[in-house]
């Protein structure tokens, strides 16, 4: 899929609409459309990579603000103290539909292990 044709392109541009949590020069957080936990964030980096897969060494930087932005986030919704989750679906066995890199923030409920 070209970037131009990108959901998740798309909701970072603010091209379609999406409930947003937070948002700086490097991501967007926004409520997942189709909530699997009482919290349900989806972290999205405003730049186009596919996948983790298509990470390199120069995105360690942005990876890491990825996870500091979660627990700050993970913070403000009330969720850090009793515990939460960070996930990456990565390919169809991990389950990633939409193919721009996301991290799902999932938390408000006892998360099973392992996971489905
Ligand atoms: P994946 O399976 O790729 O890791 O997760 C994709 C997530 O994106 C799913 O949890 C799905 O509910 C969410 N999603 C798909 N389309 C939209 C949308 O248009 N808006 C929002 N806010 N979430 C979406
Ligand atoms: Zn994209």
């Amino acid at each position: 899929m070209s970037e131009g044709d990108c959901l998740f392109c798309k909701i970072a541009n603010q091209e379609i609409h999406a409930n947003v949590v937070f948002e700086d020069d490097k991501l967007v957080a926004i409520k997942d459309i189709d909530p699997v936990a009482p919290v349900h964030i989806l972290l999205i980096p405003k730049s186009h990579r596919a996948s983790l897969n298509a990470t390199t060494a120069e995105d360690i930087e942005l990876l890491g603000h990825i996870q500091l932005t979660a627990a700050a986030i993970a913070k403000k919704l009330n969720v850090a103290e009793e515990g939460y989750r960070l996930l990456c679906n990565c390919g169809p066995a991990g389950g990633q539909a939409v193919m721009h890199i996301h991290y799902h923030l999932l938390g408000g409920r006892d998360l099973g292990w392992p996971p489905g």
